[in-house]
């Protein structure tokens, strides 16, 4: 590489490639030691510490990449944001109510989340949304505040039902949304047999449709939502039974990652005028809880796109305080407590997955005409015919002839004229050319379509260590994009571009979408991996949906996760190790007996000892082999100081 070229590529140039500034919300930069870092803030106390440096501390102890990182000091710092945010637009506007957040436990189920929100959350009474029983459960045993909200939506049969009355009696302000028409029923009985006052909510259809990848869950297709119709019936149903004066709260939720501030504008009016129609309906209320759907910019673009939003926190807070206040006053209804339930916007920056390139496939390395072996020169005459006369104006002729030409090598193949080593020259030409014409025609004014697609053809394979299904289950299923990039290295410019694969043995285990600056790419650029050391990539902002929706594809199980936070002096602190799954774990997950396996395996080994294709000494070495493999981690392990 040109050493001045080289020379003029700084942290800075590397920090507008990734865009790591827009999309890392001051949580990741690029030091001048060409590492990323991650900053921490706890009690007015900042640090800022190498992912980089994390990750050899990591090795060091033996634990092996991929790995995911948690930070709950970034955790932290998001719920003070959002409530501290939420507050200030109160106190702009002159609100009469207050906020309550509530965090909707399946964005992240881990314990060290709800563990983190309901502690550090505490100050601001954060409190939780439960969708299920298992999600009430562990709400109940978590929450620890008397001014916290627990919103239990999702299907609930009596025990549900029971147990959300009986957090009641402990303190515990459970509301009970009703989703579907049977449950108010439900909820009446259960409460008069229980003999406790239950705080019932309704969850409304908003019309808006958001837009997005995840808003089905609004709109007229959502499942657990009552039409108006429904709702009229269900306050009907409690009036007769006299039990209006425990309706307090409307929910809607418009569906997540909601890029348009036009859509959570419409949707709250909307919510705003049906609750103030139920105070109207002599409805106690007090309680409007505006959903999730507070987007994520992904890609750092600020727009209204499926991986961005273009709207910051303060306008989207702003907005409802606005729209509640403006549509209460005008019914003369007072201003409810706002309740939100956003968990990606809380969570997702919170964890990175760290993972090390394992090997490469590079395209279009050219073969130069006299490396070409005498006897195979016949073969690939026409294509050396090819190279030669290629030129800046010829490009999409020679691209025609190289394709007719490679067609009718694969055809002599098939019928004896070109054997394998001539065919596999040829492809190998192929490419190699390709690449040239590429190059030649790359900037030009006008680029023939075919050759458009030639980046995305001649793109290098990286093979990384990890899963999409297990760690990034969205990428696969929704095509969402996460930022991606090398966490050191940083001080080179990066010469490859490539797509990112993972090791199942899947066609779809594979990262071919990035962020780039207007428009999605379809390469990642990267370094020529280091021989001496790991290639280490972070993929970013992974902390919402991504951890328990993953599954065992090939039998990889989860990955080693490390918690991070920072000692007095702002060194990294490591803890929380979290053993990813071994071999054995991932087989009994699908009812295999690992001890039953290592028995078969034993037998086996004796069978062959006593035939005397083995000794008893190879056969020991066999079964410690199989065990370690048995004990070991799901991933590729690489040799490391162990
Ligand atoms: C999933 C869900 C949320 C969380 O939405 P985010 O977009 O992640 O904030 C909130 N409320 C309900 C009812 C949900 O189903």
């Amino acid at each position: 590489m040109d050493k001045t070229a080289e020379n003029r590529w700084t942290a800075s140039d590397a920090e507008s490639l990734y865009r790591i500034r827009e999309w890392g919300n001051g949580y990741f930069h690029v030091e001048d030691t060409g590492e990323v870092h991650v900053k921490l803030n706890r009690d007015n106390r900042a640090s800022s510490i190498s992912l980089m440096k994390i990750a050899k501390g990591l090795q060091e102890r033996g634990l092996k990449l991929p790995v995911l990182l948690r930070f709950s000091d970034i955790l932290d710092d998001r719920i003070r944001f959002i409530n501290e945010t939420f507050l200030q637009s109160i106190k702009d506007a002159g609100y009469k109510g207050t906020y309550r957040g509530v965090y909707p436990i399946k964005v992240n189920q881990q314990q060290q989340v709800i563990e983190e929100i309901t502690h550090f959350g505490r100050q601001y009474h954060h409190g939780l949304e439960t969708g299920s029983k298992a999600e009430l459960i562990a709400a109940l045993a978590y929450i620890d505040d008397p001014g916290a909200y627990v919103i239990c939506n999702g299907y609930k049969d009596e025990e549900y039902i029971d147990l959300a009355l009986r957090g009641r009696s402990l303190g515990i302000q459970t509301v009970l949304v009703i989703e579907m028409p049977s449950e108010t029923e439900v909820i009446i009985e259960r409460a008069r047999e229980l003999g406790i006052d239950p705080i019932i909510g309704i969850r409304m259809k908003p019309s808006t449709t958001a837009g997005g990848h995840w808003t089905e869950s609004g709109g007229d297709r959502s499942v657990f939502v009552l039409n108006t119709t429904q709702v009229i019936s269900a306050v009907d149903k409690l009036k007769n039974e006299g039990m209006l004066q425990c309706l307090k709260l409307l929910h809607y939720h418009l569906g997540s990652q909601i890029p348009n501030i036009h859509s959570i504008r419409i949707g709250a009016t909307e919510a705003a005028r049906f609750y103030t129609g139920l105070v109207h309906e002599g409805a106690p209320m007090g309680l409007l809880d505006i959903g999730g759907g507070l987007a994520v910019d992904y890609d750092g673009s600020s727009t209204n796109t499926g991986s961005s939003r273009n709207y910051s926190m303060k306008e989207y807070c702003d907005d409802i305080v606005e729209v509640v206040m403006v549509n209460c006053n005008e019914a003369g209804v007072e201003h409810p407590v706002i309740i939100s339930e956003s968990g990606r916007a809380l969570v997702a920056y919170y964890s990175v997955l760290l993972l090390n390139v394992l090997d490469t496939n590079t395209f279009g390395s050219s073969t130069s005409p006299d490396e070409i072996p005498e006897d195979l020169r016949g073969a690939v005459e026409n294509l050396l015919y090819v190279r030669r006369t290629l030129n800046e104006k010829n490009a999409q002729e020679c691209l025609n002839d190289l394709n007719y030409y490679r067609e009718e090598i694969r055809t002599k193949f098939l019928y004896g004229s070109v054997n394998m080593r001539e065919r596999a020259l040829a492809e190998h030409m192929y490419w190699s050319i390709m690449a040239d014409i590429y190059e030649i025609s790359r900037g030009k004014d006008y680029v023939p379509p075919e050759l458009k697609n030639l980046e995305h053809h001649l793109s290098d394979i990286y093979y990384g260590n990890f899963s999409v299904f297990q760690s990034l289950p969205d990428v696969w299923a929704i095509d969402q994009l996460f930022p991606i990039m090398p966490i050191h290295y940083l001080l080179h410019k990066p010469e490859r571009n490539a797509i990112l694969a993972d090791i199942t043995c899947d066609c779809d285990g594979k990262i071919d979408k990035f962020i780039g600056r207007s428009e999605i790419r379809h390469t990642l650029p990267l370094h020529t991996p280091p021989d001496d050391e790991d290639y280490i990539l972070g993929v970013f902002l992974v902390g919402a949906y991504q951890e328990t929706l993953g599954d065992l594809h090939n039998l990889l199980g989860d990955t080693n996760v490390v918690s991070v936070t920072y000692d007095e002096h702002g060194s990294a602190v490591l803890h929380h190790e979290l053993d990813g799954d071994t071999v054995a774990d991932v087989l009994s997950y699908v009812e295999y007996d690992p001890k039953k396996l290592e028995a078969l395996v034993r037998m086996k080994a004796e069978t062959a000892v006593r035939e005397g294709k083995i000794t008893p000494q190879q056969r020991r070495k066999i079964i410690t082999a199989y065990n370690a493999g048995l004990r070991g981690y799901t991933y590729y392990e690489t040799d490391q100081e162990d």
